[in-house]
Formats: C-alpha cells, sequence, structure tokens
C-alpha cells in the first residue's frame, strides 16, 4: 500500500487514495492517550500561555497552518533544523512556516545580511529603495515567463491581484479554479478552499457568482466552464495552484498543465499560476519550469521574503503588468489600482534577494530535492513495515505523508452522506497524526504536509526515527 508514488501519476495516487477510504487505520488508544499525558506533563508552560492567549486573541491561535492539537506550542527559539518551546524541547521544523523558511531557521547569511542593513536603516521609508528593482530583476532572469514584477503585501494579496488584472486586460467577467486550490482568504476566490460550503462566514453570494471551480485534471470540465460563460461576459482567467490543490497532495499532471496552457490560449483567457509555494522550492524557475508551461502571470510568497513579512508578488507579461498603476498620477487613474503600505520594503526585499542567491551559490534544490527523494522513499519503506495505509509521495522538497485521504473524499467518494463519515474518521487521523508526529519531536503543517529545509539535510535519520516510532502505534 505504501510505496513511494510518483508525484505526477495522478491515475495511481487517485486509486491508492480510493483504496485508502477503505483501509485507512488509526493510532491506538492507548498510544494517543500516553501521547496526551506527555503534552500534559512536558508542555505544561505552553498550555499555560496558549490558555491565557485566549484572553486577548480569538481562539488564542493566529496561524492557521500550524498545528494546533492538542493545543498550540509557544515557540521561543529557532535555529537551524529545530525549534525550541518556552518547556525546554526541541522539535525539528518541517512546517518551515508553511513553507517561506527553506534554507534553515535563522540561516546566518540571511541574518547578518538584515542585521547589517539595519546599523543604518529602519526597515521601511515609503519611497523607493534599490533593493526592490535587484529582487524584481531576480526573479524575472529565474522565472522566463516573468517580465516584469509587483512586489505585494502576501500570496493573498498577489492572487487578489492577479484576477482583477485578468479582468482588466481580457475585458472578461468570470475566473475558472481547481476544486479544492486554496488561494488565499480573499472573498472571491476563497470559495471552495474546502469544498463547497467552507469559509463562507461573511461572505456575500454575489462575491463568489463569478468564481467557478472544476475538478482536478479534468480538461473536459474547462472546456466546458469556459464554453457555459462564453456569452455572458466570457472567461478572463483559468487559476490553479501550480502542483495541485494543498501544496500537491491532490496533484495536477503534466499534460493538464500543458492542454490547460493551449485552451487559455485558444479562448483568450489568462493562465495565472499560483507558485506561493512551489516559487523558488521546487527549483528555481517553479513549477512551470518542471511542467515545461509558460503562465501569462504567476502569483509569488512566502520563500521571496524568506519569513520576514511582507512576502507576495505578481509577474507575469510586460503588456499585461504595464497595466498595473504605478504611484497616484491622472494617468494611473486609467490602470489597475494596488496597493500596502508595507510591501516592497527594503528588509524583506533584501532578505529575498540573499535566499535566492544563496539557492544559486550552494545549489540548494540539487541536494534538498535528493534529500528530500530519500526521506520519502524511507517513509514509504516504514509506513510499509508497519503496514500502515498511506499516500507516500514528494514534489522535490515538499512531502506529502498522508493516512487520512481527507482532501481526496470528493474524488473517491460520491454519497454526501458516506463523504460526511468518510470525512469524520479522515480528520481524527489528520489531528492525531500530526500530534503524535509532534510529541516525538517533529513539526509539520496540519494534516501531514513537510516542507523539507536545507538546513536539515544532516538529520535525515533522526527525521525517520520519528515516523517510525508513530508508524509503530497504528493498529
Ligand atoms: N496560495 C497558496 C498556494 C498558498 O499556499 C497560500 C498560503 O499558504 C496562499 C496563496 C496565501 O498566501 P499568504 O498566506 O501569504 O496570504
Amino acid at each position: 500500500m505504501a510505496k513511494k508514488l510518483d508525484e505526477y501519476n495522478y491515475a495511481e495516487i487517485h486509486a491508492k487514495a480510493c483504496e485508502l477510504m477503505k483501509t485507512r487505520k488509526h493510532l491506538k488508544r492507548s498510544a494517543v492517550e500516553e501521547y496526551m499525558k506527555f503534552f500534559e506533563t512536558k508542555r505544561a508552560h505552553s498550555k499555560a500561555v496558549s490558555e491565557a492567549a485566549k484572553e486577548y486573541i480569538p481562539g488564542g491561535v493566529q496561524h492557521n497552518l500550524a498545528n494546533s492539537y492538542p493545543f498550540p506550542l509557544a515557540i521561543e527559539r529557532a535555529e537551524g533544523p529545530y525549534l525550541y518551546d518556552i518547556d525546554g524541547n526541541r522539535y525539528i521544523d518541517l512546517l518551515c512556516a508553511g513553507g517561506p523558511i527553506i534554507l534553515g531557521n535563522n540561516y546566518p547569511a540571511v541574518r547578518d545580511a538584515v542585521m547589517e542593513f539595519l546599523q543604518h536603516s529602519g526597515p521601511i521609508t515609503g519611497l523607493y529603495h534599490p533593493y526592490e528593482a535587484e529582487f524584481a530583476e531576480l526573479v524575472c532572469k529565474y522565472v522566463p515567463s516573468v517580465e516584469k514584477y509587483r512586489a505585494l503585501g502576501s500570496g493573498t494579496e498577489a492572487d487578489m491581484v492577479a484576477i482583477r488584472l485578468a479582468r482588466a486586460y481580457t475585458g472578461k467577467k468570470h475566473i475558472i479554479r481547481v476544486m479544492g486550490g486554496y488561494h488565499g482568504w480573499s472573498d472571491q476566490l476563497v470559495y471552495s478552499y474546502n469544498g463547497e460550503t467552507a469559509m463562507k462566514a461573511g461572505i456575500t453570494r454575489e462575491c463568489f457568482e463569478n468564481t467557478h471551480a472544476i475538478p482536478v485534471n479534468d480538461i473536459d470540465a474547462l472546456k466546458a466552464c469556459i464554453a457555459k460563460y462564453e456569452n455572458d461576459g466570457g472567461v478572463a482567467a483559468f487559476i490553479v495552484e501550480a502542483i495541485g490543490q494543498d501544496s500537491g497532495i491532490v496533484p495536477t499532471t503534466k499534460e493538464f498543465h500543458k492542454e490547460a496552457e493551449k485552451i487559455c490560449r485558444e479562448n483568450g483567457m489568462l493562465l495565472i499560476y499560483d507558485e506561493v509555494v512551489t516559487g523558488f522550492r521546487l527549483g528555481m524557475g517553479g513549477a512551470q519550469e518542471v511542467f515545461g508551461t509558460s503562465p501569462d502571470l504567476t502569483v509569488f510568497g512566502k520563500i521571496i521574503g524568506a519569513g520576514f513579512g511582507c512576502s507576495g508578488g505578481l509577474g507575469g507579461r510586460t503588456e499585461i503588468m504595464e497595466m498595473l498603476a504605478a504611484g497616484i498620477s491622472a494617468e494611473s487613474d486609467k490602470m489597475v489600482k494596488v496597493g500596502g503600505t508595507v510591501s516592497a520594503n527594503p528588509l524583506t526585499a533584501l532578505a529575498g534577494i540573499t535566499v535566492l542567491k544563496e539557492l544559486v551559490r550552494e545549489d540548494v534544490h540539487t541536494k534538498l530535492n535528493e534529500a528530500a527523494d530519500y526521506l520519502t522513499q524511507g517513509i514509504a519503506d516504514l509506513a510499509e513495515t508497519y503496514n500502515v495505509p498511506a499516500l507516500v509521495f514528494n514534489h522535490g522538497s515538499i512531502l506529502h505523508v498522508d493516512t487520512h485521504g481527507l482532501q481526496h473524499i470528493p474524488y473517491c467518494v460520491s454519497d454526501p452522506e458516506e463523504q460526511q463519515k468518510q470525512a469524520k474518521d479522515a480528520y481524527m487521523n489528520y489531528l492525531e497524526f500530526s500530534m503524535a508526529l509532534l510529541a516525538e519531536g517533529v513539526v509539520i503543517a496540519n494534516g501531514g504536509k513537510t516542507y523539507l529545509p536545507y538546513g536539515s539535510i544532516g538529520i535525515l535519520d533522526d527525521i525517520l526515527k520519528a515516523y517510525e516510532n508513530v508508524f509503530r502505534n497504528f493498529e
């Protein structure tokens, strides 16, 4: 069941996912109880401060990616491959802040550059700094489809700008996306993040009216959706999380990308790649380099700011990007307006420049992808040894170790009642798996997704040990 899968062989992954619906296993109750006791005793200080935080922070949690079950950990130090909590426990960091920390925590070259800058300047002035152009030039150099680049405050903002620009450029109305893909939490794009009814509170129905979702890899559905809206304002763009839903857990295929690109060209609509996760992680050219495609617009985030905040950006063809207003002027009144007080700040730009240069100088992607292959194979072998049904595959240094199949449910189960039953069972597995790894000293993103940082390639066997300890507790 748990052989390492080919990340671009959707048919194989789909078949295994559907098998997982019938064979899913869980941690032994006795193991869960032990882990819980362990949290109560060895993470008591974290528990107390997270409870106290609820007094002033809604729910006490602000980072939706972090694994906060059974309660959030309070981290006070991050160095190299490790995180340290306020109870004095050390963890291997495979969350990497949800993706930005590709080199490892507090990476010396980045830290030193930023510290040196802060000796003679504050973080922001609101005026132009040469680092802005230096960073934009690097993005254009490494991502051939990007001729011009605009810095923005976050991936969410960059996704918002991408669809606004697509509408302005094409003069068309509708946007098509893939079911389950994440493009930030803006009103129009949050739709269909996790099924049709998720995250709708506080958003009016009209916001979703011009955004439509198709199943992954379904070219016929894409064509049908374009045809459906052709005489109702037309389709401005197809936006896709480059390797598929939730950083690729429901992966897209190369064939789908090639075909989708052709269809967008034929229909006078833009192809937008959301490379917030994959940009500068899969390689310097991102997912589009892997697929051999050339999107009209590319959305960036995460790694481009090295975790320094305000990490968002949009790049693309000159004639489209030139429609973005630059500053405030009578001329710019006719252009697409975007804003952001702290966007393009020199501190983040410098951190981004340093990371991109370091990725090339150290040939990070070659070494990291090799390490990720080793780790993924090791985890797949362990899952097999302990007879734990799991989907195990990696897109470069993004690893998926999925023992629940939560995101695959809509593709494998059609009956709504059965879908709900499956979701409940899968969600329990999802929470407990992350919790168990945390107790074994490894922090991952909720559910099973992990980002391997460069700083961890010397401790792969320690990571495998933690997975082994968890897998041996399944029944
Ligand atoms: N797009 C994708 C594919 C993402 O994974 C994320 C965040 O995880 C976003 C957009 C939103 O980026 P941000 O959190 O910077 O707003």
